[in-house]
């Protein structure tokens, strides 16, 4: 299985994910409306501009490049956002996957990986989430995940559709080649925003809450390099050909930091005392959420080869010399 439909490959993994795929000889094409992707960073690839919610011509191109498989990476990812605009959310993020998976369903296309998320879960009722803690979101973004999530289940029932459903933790860092990177606009991320406030182009970095129940108080997370996701996509994939079935796997390190922590670890890498404001938390937030990744690492022989240091260093190389 070679010819590799990645819908939103422009965007942050999905380009990421593009580049290991072409560096390992399968041949990936990217669907991309560039709302929010750069067409820069898939240069020289293949490349189909267009809607998740345009039915015909997602079945042109799935004929006219013969693709055997899906990767989908083109939602909105913001749970602030999504708690002030559900209605843009379960739009993007159910409606238009359910036309994709029809196009697919229409077309004979098998296999789907889909882009799910930490925020599946909601309050974490164990200090680390394995694939069996129940799933509840507190947010939004986090139930229009979990509703593809259960239509892949009864696709795979009703039509044998195979898919792959990857929670990521918090994806962070950048490409080494420092061509590639994280762009959104605006943007929300905390690890962009801090070392944009290290590189002086804002002139603080805000944190949401210093209240919640962590050792101090701030939010701690569980950053996972954008690249250890794209390998995890691969090996993902290519488990669920080879046995034929479809797989869940939680995505991240297994340890957390606050961003307090992070906060600090950026000051060092970066050598810049930027100014820090405490402000009130962001609605949707759970206090922690960190991966227990032992099944990816059991099945998939994954594991995280880029830690915190790492994953600022590679994204505060890629602030300073960015291109979009
Ligand atoms: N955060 C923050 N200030 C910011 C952006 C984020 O304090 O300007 C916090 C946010 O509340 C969360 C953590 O940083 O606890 C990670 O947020 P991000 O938006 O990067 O990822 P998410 O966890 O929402 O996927």
């Amino acid at each position: 299985m070679k010819n590799i439909l990645v819908v939103g490959g422009a965007g942050y993994i999905g380009s990421h994910t593009v580049k290991m795929l072409a560096s390992r000889g399968y041949n990936p094409v990217v669907y991309d409306n560039l709302s929010k992707g750069h067409r820069q960073a898939v240069e020289g690839l293949p490349f189909e501009e267009g809607d998740l919610g345009d039915k015909t011509r997602l079945k042109e191109v799935f004929q006219q490049y013969q693709i055997e498989a899906v990767m989908h990476f083109a939602a909105f990812i913001e749970v602030g956002e999504s708690v002030k605009e559900p209605s843009k959310y379960y739009h993007n993020n159910v409606a238009s996957v359910l036309n994709l998976l029809d196009a697919m369903q229409e077309s004979g296309v098998k296999y789907f990986v889909f882009s799910s998320t930490a925020a599946t879960f909601g309050e974490p009722v164990q200090p680390q989430i394995n694939e069996s803690h129940p799933q509840q979101p507190i947010n939004p973004y986090g139930n229009t995940k979990l509703m593809v999530e259960k239509m892949l289940e009864d696709f795979d029932r009703a039509y044998g559709l195979k898919s792959v459903a990857l929670r990521y933790f918090n994806a962070s860092g950048a490409d080494d080649s420092g061509c590639i990177g994280e762009s959104h606009t605006p943007e929300t991320h905390l690890i962009p925003l801090v070392l944009q406030a290290a590189a002086g182009k804002r002139p603080s970095i805000k944190v949401f809450g210093s209240d919640y129940p962590t050792p101090d108080g701030t939010c701690v997370r569980d950053y996972v390099h954008v690249n250890d996701l794209a390998r995890a996509h691969i090996l993902a994939l290519e488990k669920m050909e080879k046995e034929n079935k479809s797989l869940r796997y939680n995505l991240g390190s297994g340890s957390g930091f606050s961003v307090a922590e992070l906060i600090q670890e950026a000051k060092a890498v970066t050598g810049v005392d930027f100014k820090v404001e405490y402000e009130a938390r962001r609605a949707g937030d759970p206090a922690v959420l960190v991966a227990d990744p032992s099944k990816a690492q059991a099945e998939l022989g994954w594991k995280p080869m880029y830690n915190l240091k790492q994953i600022i260093t590679t994204a505060w190389n890629w602030e300073k010399n960015r291109r979009f």
